[in-house]
């Protein structure tokens, strides 16, 4: 009788695993290394897993897409990679709230970008990496989507986890149903709702399917 409801449990484990595989979040709020050269740095707020950024690395460098929330959490997480703040040559920062830029102070050797420094699609060629810059506000006025080497979007809060729904703005949807639509996105990395892989499961789940191309609503 023991024995059946272990194996029912490791049966409930595997199938549940598959269908979180299938939907595209391999993780929630991930941490360490989530793809080649991409490492997530998790942060914590009263002990639970709360905001992500992320490290591309570039040849001995790293270029960050956020900050955290916590500079001593984040210090830790570095450690744990191996990784020294003062190699992070960059951060492009998605959005100004808190709990997105709270570790900036650590990289005191980065080029801060944020809005309204680029320009809405503008292409910067710089550090190894190709990063496309969109302006797509919803969630605040100043919300930037990155993508890196046309495949990497790094969304910030665009997307929301249903449960946070309430911050979903009319505008926040249209602009994130328009960077999900863009040819080529492999990978989208947010910043409080893990990443996903397989977007075009994503583009169908959201039912992102009528928009081809990029242009601001705004
Ligand atoms: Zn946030």
């Amino acid at each position: 009788m023991r024995m059946k409801r272990v194996l029912l449990a490791v049966l409930i484990l595997f199938l549940s695993a598959i269908a979180t595989s299938a939907l595209g979040y391999s993780q929630y709020i991930p941490r360490g290394r989530v793809a080649p050269g991409i490492y997530a740095i998790r942060n914590y707020n009263n002990g639970l897993p709360f905001v992500n950024f992320f490290l591309v690395q570039t040849g001995q460098s790293y270029i960050a897409f956020d900050a955290g929330s916590d500079s001593a959490q984040t210090e830790i997480a570095l450690q744990r990679l191996d990784i020294s703040p003062d190699d992070v040559i960059a951060v492009f920062v998605t959005h100004d709230d808190a709990d997105h830029i709270g570790s900036l102070e650590l990289f005191a050797n980065a080029n801060i970008y944020k809005w309204p420094m680029m320009y809405d699609g503008e292409i910067i060629e710089a550090y190894g990496v190709s990063i496309q810059a969109f302006h797509t506000p919803g969630h605040t006025s100043g919300c930037m989507t990155y993508l890196v080497d046309g495949r990497h979007l790094f969304v910030g809060d665009l997307m929301v986890n249903p449960n946070f729904a309430r911050y979903d703005s009319q505008l926040q949807i249209a602009n994130r149903e328009m960077m999900l639509a863009m040819d080529g996105v492999e990978s989208v990395f947010t910043g409080h709702f893990g990443l996903v892989r397989r977007v075009e499961f994503f583009r169908w789940w959201l039912g992102v399917h009528t928009i081809s191309t990029c242009e601001n609503p705004v």
